[in-house]
């Protein structure tokens, strides 16, 4: 048995790649003049792309890879669970023994008041469930008028129109028209880019209340949820300051509207506990997840639900209209077993917490000395290095935003190594499997990157 042929010529491959797929959040037009990178083989933290180049994944894939690349176990769990039984569904009073085993698993793993849960195949499709949940829930708790949903802007929910909508990317929603009615966006917890006038603290303490004054402007009887990422991932890496959780806590605590957490990046060991809001002490009424249930071996997303929830959702009785063809997927559930295996046996979430993250936490902090980085940060295995024009003056921005990010996102690249570019912030989020050697090694890969990348700036102008 072969994977999908390798032997394709690189230029082939290309071409055919150009003339026939369409990429995610690319301008494909220009990819095509490009070409795309051909990546063939992964194993532990190193991809190998078509050419045979060894590239460091700093990004664990998109966020997911939180075991590595290559585990054969996953493999071999997902070839025994498709040749007993490959697919069936979960509706119509149908269960199967994979889907069961990983929503009991989930509820062990899982905060003690969330004990339920709703299977899906990705993030969007988690988001997307949670929407309509939430607004089940307030109508089966007898409080219909209960449908605003808030989130905050910059914040990554998805590409489904619900997912779309309850982000706060502006770019994603002038194209569609979204977001859909009864969403409301409040600001986000962004000290560097937006908040830098005022201490940390004080800040986080203003953006905090933004989503009080949202409540008491729309009227508590009219919102249903607020739904947010422990850290934002796709907005850049947005640490909140210290105060940020602690504020909205106690708003939360105050009203009575659900509590949405979307663990989608931050759940499954990225930042040193098995989910972001135990990180941040926060108890949220639905968690979304996805990515690292499976670290992406297979697609698949779920919504975590609390005893509360359920009381609306179950409890009360009625249909929930709401279902994939692919709810608790067998050979999917296999892998998030296998998957949950791996992540428990070897540790990783301790590891995390304990070992690599305040290793590679405290040599990338340390990149902030470098004249290109106006500030270095990083929680757990979440990491962003800001580029500015002018290291005196740090929260100032590049004039053309986004283009050195780029720029350097493609040094990265030649240097061997995975960072993303949000903006002109670089970002890492490797797998917890990283050992110390290669913490080491994308950190000076990351400070070549910087000299090399400051550089061609200079030497372009943008300096
Ligand atoms: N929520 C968050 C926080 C995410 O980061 C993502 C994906 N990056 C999603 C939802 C959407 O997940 P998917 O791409 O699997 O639909």
């Amino acid at each position: 048995m072969t994977a999908v042929s390798n032997s394709y010529p690189t230029e082939a491959l290309r071409a055919a790649d150009a003339a026939h797929h369409i990429h995610p959040f690319s301008d494909t037009k220009s990819l095509n003049e490009e070409g795309s990178r051909i990546i063939t083989r992964a194993d532990g933290v190193w991809l190998t792309d078509s050419d045979g180049n060894r590239i460091l994944d700093g990004m664990a894939g998109l966020w997911c890879v939180q075991v590595g690349h290559g585990r054969q176990a996953i493999a071999d769990a997902v070839h025994a669970q498709m040749s007993e039984l490959s697919y069936y569904n979960t509706f119509f009073k149908t269960t199967h023994p994979p889907a069961v085993a990983l929503a009991e698993r989930l509820a062990k793993l899982a905060p003690p008041h969330l004990n339920r849960v709703f299977f899906c195949s990705s993030g969007s499709e988690a988001n997307d469930t949670v929407f309509r949940m939430v607004r089940h829930y307030w109508d089966q708790m007898g409080k219909p008028d209960k449908k605003v949903i808030i989130s905050r802007w910059n914040g990554y929910h998805g590409s489904t129109l619900a997912g779309t909508s309850l982000g706060g990317m502006k770019a994603m929603h002038t194209q569609g028209d979204l977001p859909v009615p009864g969403v409301h966006h409040i600001n986000q917890p962004y000290w560097f880019g937006e908040g830098y006038e005022m201490s940390p603290e004080e800040f986080g303490v203003m953006a905090a209340r933004d989503l009080e004054r949202a409540i008491d402007e729309i009227g508590e009887d009219k919102v249903a949820a607020f739904i947010a990422e422990p850290i934002q991932g796709a907005g850049g890496v947005i640490i909140p300051p210290e105060t940020y959780w602690p504020e909205v806590k106690r708003i939360l605590d105050e009203r009575d509207i659900l509590f949405v957490a979307d663990e989608v990046i931050c759940g499954f060991g990225r930042l040193g506990e098995w989910f972001g809001s135990q990180y941040y002490g926060l108890e949220p009424d639905l968690m979304a997840i996805a990515k690292g249930l499976t670290s992406g071996y297979l697609p698949m997303g779920g919504v975590l639900v609390s005893d509360k929830v359920s009381v609306g959702l179950i409890d009360k009785g009625g249909d929930f209209n709401h279902g994939y063809t692919y709810s608790g997927h067998p050979a999917c559930a296999a892998a998030a077993l296998a998957n949950l295996d791996i992540i428990e046996n070897e540790h990783l979430v301790e590891r995390v917490k304990n070992d690599i993250g305040p290793y590679l936490q405290e040599r990338w902090i340390g990149l902030g000395d470098h004249p290109l980085v106006g500030q270095a940060r990083m929680k757990g295995l979440m990491g962003a290095l800001e580029i500015v024009p002018d290291k005196k003056n740090p929260h100032k921005p590049f004039k053309d935003v986004g283009v050195p990010g780029l720029l350097c996102r493609d040094v990265s690249f030649e240097h061997g190594m995975v960072m993303r570019a949000v903006r002109d912030s670089m970002i890492i989020s490797p797998p917890l499997v990283l050992s110390h050697e290669e913490a080491d090694h994308l950190v000076a890969t990351a400070r070549k990157t910087l000299d090399d990348t400051h550089q061609i700036l200079k030497r372009n102008g943008f300096l």
